[in-house]
């Protein structure tokens, strides 16, 4: 059966797991996180495919079925799955897209590996997926194609199949010319994404750091430009911009910016922090501090993340204000996304080694300064830990959005918690009220956590109250407006 909508997303909208030796497909666990988000756009149509990769020994004999009819709590529907050795997962996803597209996405220049990319293998495992989105594809469906290792996905399927609208998402921050146009492939990229008729990002500076390298490459025209709506403006940030454009006329057609800030599902979150055991593990870790203040920074371990320049920070101020030392404790949880990978691996040690330090240097028997923690927590009991902490402290220096600010936020449904944000996160623009720190300088990083230790319960609430209003107005459902709007009026379900 041919598809409405079809979503091309990198994994597999399911955990895969072993269960008496065979392979069984579970649903995740929690409603929260990009996967089941995405799922839950069947919801608005007839029929949905979803097109992924999954490991195989012989890509040519995969030993399971490509394609499968898939029924949980989103509905039914078919997923084509793309066999992929180990070798061409390595290369396409760890190497092309996490040592070269990751660091310039990012900006940090010098950490941009270009040697070891194979890119005839980079175009062929895309043409392979846009081949799987065409197959699945009903006439003039949308193909909605997820994040920058699909990013020729777009020029591919235009060429196999003019009729379907695609748009396309950047879950990353998008980077200026100056920075993109390291790629040496910068001008396919480009090409491929001009064939989308709508291209996503979070925040209004990455559409127009888009527009910008666009123009950089080719001849054209910015057709559209909008005002920025207040509330994606934090003055004086980093981040903010005041116009955007949103339709450029490209060579073969307009193609739409759209500026759609991923949100969290704040009814949920909420519910799982009203729960009783959500609440009585919330009041044993307040227990446990006695009068400390709970500091929380959560993240994956990535040089991006900040992790390292943040425990600089957490050092300087146990040693400046040594009337903390005893009062405040640093849970610091940092999970490794990406083991095996080199970069990932000494950021890793480089953590370890500077909490050991901080901690042999000012703890003591019964405090330890800083807790870290390398294993993901379950989203319930982050919950518990967003609902105990007195300021949840996120400085990336780089973030395409950064879900855990405004986790943490919709966690507090007792009004009360401070954030530390960084300006480099694109959450900043829609958290004016957030404490705004700029990660690259020690002054502001020693600043902003003291500010938020040493505040008033008054403007504690005050600032939450207003973040929770930006949490709620650009939530999960005001995402996927943008795209459900996309979805041809044909191929929307009746419901
Ligand atoms: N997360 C989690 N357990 C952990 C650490 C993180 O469940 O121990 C989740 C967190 O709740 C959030 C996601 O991982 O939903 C991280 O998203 P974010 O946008 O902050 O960062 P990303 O990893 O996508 O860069």
């Amino acid at each position: 059966m041919s598809s409405d909508l079809v979503i091309v997303y990198h994994r597999q909208p399911y955990e895969e797991v072993e269960e008496n030796g065979e392979t069984v497909l579970r649903e995740h666990k929690s409603p929260n996180g990009i996967v089941p988000t995405l799922k839950s756009f069947f919801g608005k149509v007839d029929h949905g495919s979803w097109v992924a990769w999954k490991l195989a020994k012989d890509a040519n004999d995969p030993g399971w079925e490509p394609r499968i009819e898939v029924e949980d709590s989103f509905g039914s529907y078919s997923v084509s799955r793309l066999p992929l050795t180990q070798k061409q997962v390595h290369e396409f996803y760890h190497v092309s897209s996490k040592e070269a597209f990751w660091p310039i996405l990012h900006s940090f220049k010098d950490r941009y590996n270009y040697d070891p990319v194979d890119w005839p293998n980079f175009r062929e495992v895309n043409w392979r997926f846009a081949e799987a989105a065409a197959a699945e594809a009903a006439e003039g469906a949308l193909v909605w194609v997820h994040d920058y290792n699909l990013w020729l996905v777009p020029g591919y399927l235009r060429q196999m199949r003019p009729d379907v609208k695609i748009a396309f998402f950047h879950h990353t921050p998008f980077p200026a010319p100056d920075m993109f146009n390291v790629l040496p492939w910068r001008k396919e990229i480009i090409e491929s994404l001009m064939e989308c008729d709508s291209v996503g990002f979070h925040i209004p500076r990455y559409a127009t750091n888009f527009a910008a390298v666009v123009q950089s490459l080719m001849d054209v025209d910015i057709a559209k430009r909008e005002r920025v709506p207040n509330d994606l403006i934090a003055e004086g940030t980093a981040l903010t911009e005041r116009r955007v454009p949103t339709v450029l006329s490209g060579p073969s057609r307009d193609v739409h910016l759209s500026v759609a800030p991923v949100g969290v599902d704040v009814d949920y979150i909420q519910a799982r922090a009203a729960e009783e055991s959500t609440k009585t593990k919330a009041e044993d870790i307040l227990n446990d501090l006695g009068d400390r203040q709970l500091i929380l920074s959560v993240g994956r371990t990535d040089y991006t993340k900040g992790g390292i320049e943040q425990l600089g920070s957490f050092e300087r101020l146990l040693e400046d204000r040594p009337e903390l030392r005893g009062k405040v404790q640093l849970m610091h949880v940092s999970v490794s996304a990406n083991r095996g990978m080199a970069a990932y691996g000494e950021i890793q040690s480089a953590i370890e080694e500077a909490a050991g330090r901080i901690n042999g240097r000012f703890g003591s028997l019964d405090w330890q300064p800083i807790t870290l923690v390398s294993r993901a927590i379950p989203f319930k009991d982050l919950v518990s830990y967003y609902r105990a902490a007195s300021v949840a402290w996120i400085t990336p220096l780089a973030d395409g959005m950064n879900l855990v600010a405004k986790e943490f936020i919709a966690s507090r449904i007792d009004g009360d918690g401070a954030l530390v944000l960084s300006e480099f996160a694109g959450a900043a623009v829609e958290l004016g009220a957030a404490v705004a720190t700029n990660p690259f300088s020690n002054r502001s990083m020693d600043v902003a956590i003291g500010q938020a230790l040493d505040m008033s319960e008054t403007e504690r609430r005050d600032r939450m109250k207003s973040m929770q209003q930006a949490v709620r107005r650009y939530d999960l459902s005001s995402w996927g407006q943008s795209v459900e709007d996309l979805i041809p009026s044909k191929h929307r379900n009746a419901a």
